[in-house]
């Protein structure tokens, strides 16, 4: 990970080093993991950030290997994505989380990751649509996080098939703002519904690092000037749920509300209606 002009804290992800060999049996595997019925979700708790009252749920995607064991997303993802092998998985993890969240209570919201390269592809929008359709779960409880790296290509086509996405109700979010390429510009040309703060940007707030509190106190003010909510990704303490809620953000996500939850449990979660 690449450090901000020389700040204390890291505003990239960090990025997992895989090695030749390892990246080669990696993706061999991935090409068969969907249908050898290897991947699973997860799924995360977002919650209000003063009520704490749940809002929904993030879908993450597993994948557990028979001989390798379970591998990290952040190490498999973009390995998928390099091999262009992220449009089918990503399709699979989209049709899942729609069938599954349908079953929760209807104000629940299921948030799914959506990949540069299947934005790139015009024939995306029938794929949401069709996924909606199929599970009978209306558009308005469906959330796709994006992040800014989809913008970074050349030409418009991602731009308008995120405006047919939001024809069909479907609300977009601007997933890990601010850990990678920054322009405002785009902020005012797609509605999103809510901006993501990346957990660099808490964990240093909670540090008392000044230039993190700053940028969160500046991407509330950004984001409620134009209709969006904040969603405070990875908190994990009391204190940085406290500090993000007194900065103002509207949702909060993290270890300390809930980690990741097979799919049983996060029904059961969703039907209690309660927190704690
Ligand atoms: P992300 O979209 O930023 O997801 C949040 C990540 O932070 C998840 O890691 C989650 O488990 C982790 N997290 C949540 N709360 C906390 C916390 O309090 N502390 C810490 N340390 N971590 C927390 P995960 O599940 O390993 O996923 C990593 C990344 O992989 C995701 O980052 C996303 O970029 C990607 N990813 C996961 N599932 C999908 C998917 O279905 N499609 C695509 N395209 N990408 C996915
Ligand atoms: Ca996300
Ligand atoms: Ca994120
Ligand atoms: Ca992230």
């Amino acid at each position: 990970s690449k450090d901000a002009g020389g700040g204390k804290f890291h505003i990239y992800e960090p990025q997992l080093h895989v090695e030749a060999e390892e990246r080669r049996r990696l993706e061999v595997a991935l090409r068969t993991a969907v249908e050898q019925g290897q991947m699973h979700l997860a799924y995360q708790p977002v919650v209000d950030a003063t009520s704490t009252k749940l809002t929904g749920f993030e879908a993450l995607l597993r994948w557990v290997h028979p001989e390798y064991g379970p591998i990290s997303p952040a190490k498999f993802v973009p390995l998928a994505e390099e091999a262009r092998l992220i449009a089918p998985i990503g399709e699979w993890v989209l049709r899942t989380a729609c069938r599954e969240a349908a079953n929760w209570p209807s104000d629940v919201r299921v948030a799914v990751n959506v990949s540069p390269d299947q934005l790139h592809d015009p024939n995306f929008v029938a794929v949401v649509a069709s996924a909606l359709a199929n599970s009978g779960l209306t558009a308005d409880r469906l959330e796709l996080e994006v992040t800014e790296s989809v913008f970074m290509r050349e030409g418009t086509g991602a731009v308008r098939v995120l405006e047919r996405i939001l024809d069909l109700g479907v609300r977009l979010s601007l997933d890990d703002f601010g850990t990678g390429y920054s322009s405002l510009g785009y902020l005012s040309r797609t509605r999103f519904s809510s901006i993501k703060i990346d957990r660099s940007f808490v964990q240093g707030a909670s540090k008392g690092v000044r230039e993190a509190i700053a940028i969160i106190r500046a991407v509330v003010a950004l984001a409620k000037s134009l209709g969006m909510a904040t969603t405070a990704e990875g908190v994990e303490t009391e204190a940085e749920h406290q500090m993000v809620q007194e900065l103002g953000c509207s949702k909060v996500q993290g270890y300390y509300f809930g980690r990741p939850l097979p799919v049983d449990e996060a029904r059961n979660l969703a039907n209690q209606r309660r927190w704690n």
